[in-house]
């Protein structure tokens, strides 16, 4: 079979990520959780001490720093310096980390050929921000997945209480906001839909009926290459 490589773009929230890893297993493909790598240089950076505002700190800090990931019966293990970090980076502050961190130039060249090299050897579905305007390009299909901004906060405050976070809506929704405005005014690599994105929006789908608008599209893809 040939390489298939989906890149799968759109605010937080929208359901990549759960969609995503049921499409990977169903379709035989790699998930590759972009996000999850930024919220690795997050904790990576928040450990080392500096303030998400110090840009030279943070660029002296991010010389040693080492981010990977491997799979494990097909999950995706977030590794910092050999160190799987995949549980620590689950936490809003972290999240809050990342989405101020991910605006940098110096972070965002790091993670580069991370996901790159990944992508030209496997088949993947690959969620991010800027998988379709940036870092594959010419990926083969493309799909920009979004939702009502009050759907994804009720998505996602559900996920954080099964989790056990103490949080409410309100906060989610905020912070969410917050998130969604640095990703789409940050001068590099802005949250956009490429141009040749096929738009997928969620609000009014449920998981099932989510699930099945992105496999038809995926499926109808992969018979064509
Ligand atoms: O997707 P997730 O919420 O885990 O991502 C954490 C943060 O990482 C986002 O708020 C976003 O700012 C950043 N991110 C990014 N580019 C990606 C994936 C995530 O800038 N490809």
């Amino acid at each position: 079979m040939k390489k298939i490589q989906v890149a799968l773009d759109g605010p937080s929230g929208s359901g990549k990520s759960s969609l995503a890893k049921r499409l990977s297993r169903d379709l035989g493909l790699y998930y590759i959780d972009t996000g999850a790598l930024y919220r690795a240089v997050g904790l990576y950076l928040k450990e080392c001490g500096v303030t998400p505002e110090d840009v030279s700190a943070i660029e002296a800090a991010l010389a040693d720093c080492r981010v990977s990931f491997d799979f494990v019966d097909g999950a995706q293990r977030t590794m910092l310096d050999g160190r799987d970090v995949s549980g620590l980076i689950r936490t809003p502050e972290i999240a809050q980390w990342a989405s101020k961190t991910s605006a940098l130039p110096a972070v965002r060249a790091l993670l580069l050929s991370v996901q790159r090299d990944f992508a030209r050897e496997n088949s993947v579905i690959m969620d991010g921000r800027d998988i379709g305007t940036t870092i594959l390009p010419d990926a083969p299909l493309k799909i920009f997945l979004t939702a009502s901004a009050e759907e994804r906060a009720r998505r996602r405050l559900k996920e954080l209480l099964e989790a056990g976070q103490e949080i409410d809506f309100e906060t989610v929704l905020r912070e969410q906001k917050e998130r969604d405005h640095r990703d789409e005014t940050r001068e590099i690599s802005p949250l956009r839909r490429a141009e040749d994105a096929v738009l997928v929006d969620t609000t009014a789908l449920d998981f099932e009926e989510s699930y099945l608008a992105l496999r038809r599209v995926i499926e109808e893809r992969m018979e064509k290459l």
